[in-house]
Formats: structure tokens, sequence, C-alpha cells
């Protein structure tokens, strides 16, 4: 198996404790890899998490604050606290919370910690989508068609930007994010209220009324790119992943590879993202997202983070990315070069959801009966277990399935037989919901796209 970054540097960037400022599935993910390495674990968690297994079974933990986020997972200083009197040296931020939050990348490292991930400009840089793009452009990254700059105030300008384009265009915001804070224009008579929702959206979720336009593409594919980087001037891409299937522009279902794509395609685009890797001094893991239509990529945004889907990878590549991750913080020159990147099989990952299978509402309560499914391929990440509370306060992401087998077909029937397997009783999932797509036809043909979730569900409503 591949390992990247064997070699320590001498930089001083070394550390023997991590606090983990997450919690649920990716909290106990990274506390797996760390102790791994040899590496002590410091966990935080609000009043809501205290019962949660990996609070026991973290070196160390400190309860930060009160069950609402804003007071406990996205309190800076109570988690640099807790840092500093857990005699932490660095800090793992997760997904989602504070992961892409530069203002926080930047103090954990004025704090003298190590910020497991990219340094704070390129978080900076990479999480305004415009710099991003405009950054991707310059270093030869296909886009998606549209301007590089921010949308003027001035309507008339706007309404010449979208005629550039032509319609149908998307409005988003530059500081946009989870899927909110974009919009689609089908004509222009819809333009003026788009660009008045989105601003005042953006305003209010994401700090700035920065908004941008591009083409909207009509029939796309969701394909990204993992890469990672050393930040010493080394970067190698793991492959691609397919995450078409989505549902309000969140992910429900992802894959790796991407279905269908041959090499001598994808091949050029992967190397484009290691050279802009290169080329902004990139330091860590990170995904570039791309829509892939009519044989073409466009690129839309990087995430300079570890991801959700992160095992789709794990599975067929072999390399532990939170490992990576760790060993570039740390310093450590990649070992790992593009030649000994292999990708094996195909895997599927599914977002098990503690949500109404039907309504997609959240479900909260107890579990009181569970099992989940064993064998070969199959991985489960996950926090919970019998008489485990779901707290209605966070993201209803309960579990994640994930499977590798060495086909698709043979991967799609192993995720069949692993969802029959799992009994989640107490509170309702997305289950029975997963079960059906993972029947459907189109699907198992791997001809799908980023709408097409979408109009089976209203499908199955209507039928
Ligand atoms: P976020 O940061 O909120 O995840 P993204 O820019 O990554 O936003 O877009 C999320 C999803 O929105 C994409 O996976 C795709 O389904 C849809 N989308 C974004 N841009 C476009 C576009 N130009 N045309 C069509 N769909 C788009």
């Amino acid at each position: 198996m591949p390992e990247p970054s064997e070699q320590p540097l001498a930089t001083g960037r070394r550390f023997d404790t991590v606090l983990i400022a997450n919690r649920g599935e990716i909290a106990v993910r990274i506390q797996r890899t760390c102790h791994e390495l040899g590496l002590k674990t410091v966990a935080i968690c609000s009043e809501a998490d205290r019962q949660a297994p990996y609070i026991k079974s973290a070196d160390n933990f400190l309860c930060i604050g009160p069950s609402t986020a804003g007071k406990s997972y996205l309190n800076q200083d109570a988690i640099l606290l807790a840092a500093r009197l857990t005699g932490a040296g660095a800090i793992h931020p997760g997904y989602g919370f504070l992961s892409e939050n530069a203002a926080f990348a930047d103090a954990v490292e004025r704090a003298g910690l190590i910020f497991i991930g990219p340094t704070a400009l390129s978080i900076a840089t990479m999480g305004d989508k415009i710099a991003a793009k405009r950054a991707m452009m310059a270093a030869g990254v296909p886009c998606v068609p549209g301007p590089d700059t921010a949308l003027p105030d001035d309507l008339v300008s706007v309404e010449l930007v979208a005629l550039d384009i032509g319609y149908p265009v998307i409005v988003k915001a530059a500081g946009g994010g989870g899927g909110r804070g974009m919009r689609v224009v089908p004509k222009a008579d819809q333009l003026h209220e788009a660009i008045a929702l989105t601003r005042e959206e953006a305003r209010k979720a994401f700090g700035s009324p920065s908004l941008y336009m591009e083409k909207f593409l009509q029939h796309p594919r969701h394909i990204e790119i993992q890469i990672i980087c050393d930040g010493h001037g080394n970067a190698v891409w793991l492959g691609h992943r397919d995450c078409s299937m989505q549902r309000r522009h969140q992910k429900v279902v992802e894959e790796a590879p991407a279905p269908g794509i041959a090499p001598e395609i994808i091949q050029p685009v992967g190397m484009a993202c290691v050279e802009a890797c290169r080329q902004i001094g990139y330091r860590g893991v990170g995904t570039f997202e791309f829509l892939y239509e009519d044989g073409a990529f466009y690129f839309i945004e990087m995430n300079t983070r570890l991801q959700v889907e992160h095992p789709v990878t794990e599975m067929t590549s072999g390399v532990d990315i939170v490992r990576a991750q760790i060993k570039a913080a740390e310093g450590h020159v990649l070992e790992l070069t593009q030649d000994g990147v292999t990708c094996d099989g195909h895997s599927f990952e599914c977002r098990i959801n503690a949500e109404d299978p039907d309504t997609f509402l959240p479900s909260a309560g107890v579990i009181t009966r569970l099992v989940l499914p064993q064998g070969s391929g199959i991985r489960v990440d996950t926090h919970i277990h019998a008489g485990y509370k779901v707290s209605p306060y966070y993201d209803s992401l309960i579990a994640k399935l994930i499977v590798h087998a060495p086909t698709r077909a043979k991967a799609r029937a192993r995720m069949c037989e692993a969802l029959a397997g799992i009994e989640i009783e107490g509170i309702a999932t997305n289950i029975p919901f997963l079960r059906a797509l993972f029947e459907d036809h189109a699907f198992a043909r791997g001809e799908t796209d980023i709408h097409y979730l979408e109009q089976w569900l209203k499908l199955r409503r209507a039928a």
C-alpha cells in the first residue's frame, strides 16, 4: 500500500498531541489515524455531545460550551483555550465548522500551534470563489464560462454580463458554500430579482454581498479530483470521484472512480490541478470540483479541507488521506509520486442521515437498536451505537457506508446487500431511499447527471 510523506523534515513542526475540533463520525475517523500514528488526541465537545463514544476513546477531552454550534464548535477562543489547557500541539478541524475559516487557521498558527490544513492565505484565496476561479484560470485549469470578477452593482452592466455568457446563467455568492447562495436564472426577465435575492442571502449568510455569474450547465456531472501536496512543491492527484447524486446541491452518494471517464480525458485535468497547487504553494489535502458536460471539464471550486467523501478515494487508492494531511502539516516531504498512485476497483459511499426517507425532515431521538453490516469490502464510518441520542442541533449525518469491489457492478451489488443489512430503530433514516436509488436502472448504468436525483424524487412522489 503506498503511503505518502515518510521522511521527517527538520521544520520544527513536530507535535505529539492533536486536538480534534469537530464532532461525530469525522472526529472518530481522525482519532483513528492519530492513534495509529502514535499521536495523543484531545476531543472537544458541546454539552449535547458529552456522552459521545469518541469522547471516551480520546486521551483527553474538554466540554467547551453549550449545544448550539455557534457557542461551542464555532467558538474559536474556547477551542484555542482548550488546546492550551490540554497541551495540544496541533488542531485538526475536520470538515464543516472552522475547517475553511482562514481567520481560525491564522489564529491557530499565531498561538504557536499547527493547523492541520493549508495556510490561512490558501484558505482565503480558495474560499473566495472569484479569487479561486482567477487563480485556476491563471494555472490553465478549465473553468465554467463567465468572468473571473465580481458582478458590478449597476444592473445594466449585469444584464450585459448575462447576455455575453448566454442564458441560462447561475448567480453565485463569492463566499457561498454548502449548496447555498446560488440561483439559476433561466431568462432575462428573472435576472433583477435573482440578483437582489442572492445578494441579500450572501450578505446575511456569508457576510459579503459579492456575487459572480457563470453559465448554468444543463446536464453536467459533478466530478472532483483529490490532491495531496507537501508545501515543498511536491503534489499528486489521487484519481477522481463522481458526486452527481445531489439533492438541493448537497451530495447524497459518491463513488470513485467517476464511471465512464477515459484516462486520457481526465489525465490533463489532474495534472493541471497539481500544477495549480504548485503555483499557489498549496500544502495538505484538497479537492478540485468540476462540472463535466459533453466531454469537457469546468472548474467550479476548490475545497481546502478533508471531504466527507474522502473514504471512496482511500478505498481505491489505498492512501490514508488523514495521515497524508497530518504528515504534510508536520512538514514531511511527500514520498508518494504520481507514478506510485494506483487506483484499483470501485468504491461507493452512502451518506446515512437521520431524516425521514420521504420528506427529508431531520429525525432526532434515541437509537434503540443498531445492526451495522460487516464483511469484506465494507467500511462504516460512524459515531453512533445503540442507546446513542441523535441531537437536533447538528447535521443529520449519522454514518457513512462505504463499499469496495473489483468492478462498479460488483460494488453496487455489495452496497445493495450492505444497505439491506443495516438495522437502525428509534429514529427515521434515509436508508429506504438509498436502497431504492441503488436499484434504479439509470444509476446502475452510470447514466445520470446532477439533476437526475431531483427528477427521480419528483417522479417517485407523483407515482
Ligand atoms: P457549494 O460551495 O455550495 O458546494 P458549488 O459551486 O460547489 O457550491 O456547487 C454545488 C453544486 O451546484 C454543484 O455540484 C452543481 O450541482 C451545482 N452547480 C454549481 N455551479 C453550476 C453551474 N455553473 N451549472 C450547473 N450547476 C451548477
